[in-house]
């Protein structure tokens, strides 16, 4: 259930019903909005009165949440979260440009990479060090070594630095160098993970499983969520169907789809979703045309010779042409980019 506070109500009255909430065996979720405070109440509820909290000291209305994703829904919270690391604001009308390459493969590579997204204004600098490979001969990724060299280049050029964590036990150490914490396609259900990064104090960016209905993206959200981790970021980055002309298939009604059911932001990944190169500027300007709250976009200096998705990724000339195209489709959207 969620429970609305009135307008004028004070922070201490809503955490006096989270209390009551808490010594009733369910567990609050306290909410401060810009407009109400709101407690969802997760649990099982269903034999709890849900009139001995209308009764409480600056309740106004106690209702069901309908959705099975309790936190994450726009019932519990409809003005929009917006997920920031340093400069990078993801949602809420801002529209958040991460680029970089798919792997990080060497210093002089990922520097050139930063450098290009600096210049293009974008915030934030993507890279893999530990790779999640569908053969176990691909290149693994740099690991720690790849983490020193993005925090070496958010030193010299302020981006933040957005890198996947693979388990559990890496948490720590990714945090530590990383601004935001991606969760990749292939461990959207990897629940012990979402735990684990759930309990961090670093954003999140949860990649969509390339299998993972809509109901499911959402609730691996609400792993992260539940743990008290708010700042969450959805991702879509394409689904696997019997279509083999691209890598994934694209869906773009995931942007509004999503929106209309949930208050976290919604990033495109249009590399993955492409698996092509040309494919990419085209769906970056349709994602800011239907307000996306953000783009992950793959770069490499010599795509030909990348040690991961070359293939899908763009040029730092060709990336910086594909951003004019955004800013221009962003002011006429009304995003700030
Ligand atoms: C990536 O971002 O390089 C990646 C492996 O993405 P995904 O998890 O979406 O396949
Ligand atoms: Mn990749």
């Amino acid at each position: 259930m969620i429970i609305v506070m009135k307008q004028d109500s004070k922070r201490e009255d809503a955490e006096k019903v989270a209390n009551r909430v808490a010594e009733m065996g369910l567990k609050p979720h306290l909410i401060f909005g810009e407009e109400r405070n709101v407690i969802a109440v997760v649990g099982d509820d269903r034999r709890k009165d849900r009139v001995a909290f209308e009764s409480c000291e600056g309740v106004d209305q106690v209702m069901p949440i309908l959705a099975e994703y309790k936190i994450a829904s726009r019932e519990t919270k409809p003005e929009p979260t917006i997920v920031q690391a340093l400069d990078l604001k993801i949602g809420g009308g801002h529209l958040g440009i991460i680029a970089g390459p798919c792997s990080v493969e060497s210093e002089e590579q990922i520097m050139e990479c930063a450098r290009a997204v600096k210049r293009t204004g974008a915030k934030g600098l993507r890279g893999g060090a530990f790779k999640p490979r569908t053969s176990p001969y691909s290149f693994q990724g740099m690991k720690e070594e790849g983490l020193k060299l993005l925090a070496a280049a958010r030193d010299e050029t302020g981006l933040a630095v957005v890198t996947e964590v693979m388990t559990p036990h890496h948490v720590d150490l990714v945090a530590s160098y990383a601004d935001v914490l991606q969760i990749g396609a292939r461990n959207m259900q990897n629940y012990q993970l979402l735990e684990a990064v759930g309990e961090c104090d670093k954003p999140v960016l949860l990649k969509r499983g390339a299998s993972a209905t809509m109901d499911e993206f959402l609730l691996a959200a609400e792993y992260i969520l539940d743990q008290g981790n708010q700042q969450v970021a959805l991702c879509e980055r394409g689904i696997r169907t019997f279509e083999s002309h691209t890598r994934f298939t694209l869906p773009l009604a995931s942007v509004t789809y999503l929106q209309s059911k949930t208050h976290l932001p919604v990033v495109i990944d249009p590399s993955h979703g492409t698996g092509h190169a040309y494919l990419v500027p085209p769906m970056c300007s349709a994602a800011v045309a239907i307000k996306a709250d953000g783009l992950i976009i793959e770069i490499h200096p010599d795509p030909a010779n990348a040690m991961s998705d070359g293939a899908q990724s763009l040029t730092p000339d060709v990336f910086e042409e594909t951003m004019k195209d955004c800013r221009k489709i962003a002011d006429a959207v009304g995003l700030k980019m």
